[in-house]
């Protein structure tokens, strides 16, 4: 559900913005002072803002130039006065949008959509990029914590995920069982260093075409393991 910021101090006007934003099925929290609504726009993400100009203490300009300094949510400033809004746009403070009271909330709700949509449409080419290592065939994607051998996806326990993808970032380099033991298990107590051989033959099992001459994974007799690249 998209959340919206409301920064108005004239209750009458917030509830009913409020009202008819709920009706639309947007989650909607209320500030009523330029303070509490620009500490709240600044530490919790909200897919819109809908700031009055006129508040008590910071003003709605001096707001919207904070948000913009490190966030591009969405902002749909109103004003009493339209002599402001030809105001607010001449600041150029990075506002989406301007609105004149008194409005129809119906008008407001329409162009809350219209934003929200197209602030959707530019965020969306921007989607975080999976942390992916890919080695002859071996995919390991740590973000959604999965793997896969030649396009075929395979399934690993958490431990066995987590120390593939700790010797696959590390690779060429030599890791005694000891190493590995501290690196994946940490201050577990249950388990030993033996646990290690355990699950690099359960992933071998899992990655490898011929588990007794692995393709991935190399024993390094007498002192550990290592990811050959
Ligand atoms: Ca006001």
């Amino acid at each position: 559900m998209s959340r919206i910021l409301i920064i108005e101090d004239e209750e009458s006007i917030a509830e009913l913005e409020k009202d008819y934003l709920e009706l639309s099925d947007f989650q909607v929290t209320m500030e009523n002072t330029g303070s509490k609504g620009l500490d709240r726009a600044l530490k919790e993400d909200f897919d819109l803002i809908i700031l009055d100009l006129m508040l008590p203490d910071v003003d709605g300009f001096e707001i919207c130039k904070q948000i913009r300094e490190i966030k591009n949510t969405p902002v749909i400033m109103v004003s009493a006065k339209k002599d402001d809004i030809d105001k607010i746009r001449g600041l150029g403070l990075g506002a989406d949008d301007y609105i004149t009271k008194p409005f129809s909330p119906s008008e407001l709700v329409a162009r809350v959509k219209a934003h929200m949509a197209r602030y959707e449409r530019l965020t969306a080419g921007a989607v975080p990029v999976n942390d992916v290592i890919e080695i002859r065939g071996l995919k390991i994607d740590k973000t959604a914590r999965r793997v896969w051998v030649n396009g075929e996806e395979k399934s690993l326990t958490t431990k066995e995920f987590d120390l593939l993808a700790f010797l696959a970032k590390n690779p060429n380099h030599v890791y005694s069982k000891e190493e590995l033991f501290r690196e994946i298990w940490e201050m577990e107590s249950v388990g030993d260093i033996a646990t290690v051989t355990v699950h690099i033959k359960k992933i071998r099992e899992k990655i490898e075409i011929n588990t007794s001459n692995p393709q991935y994974i190399e024993t390094i007799w007498g002192v550990g393991y290592r990811f050959k690249i």
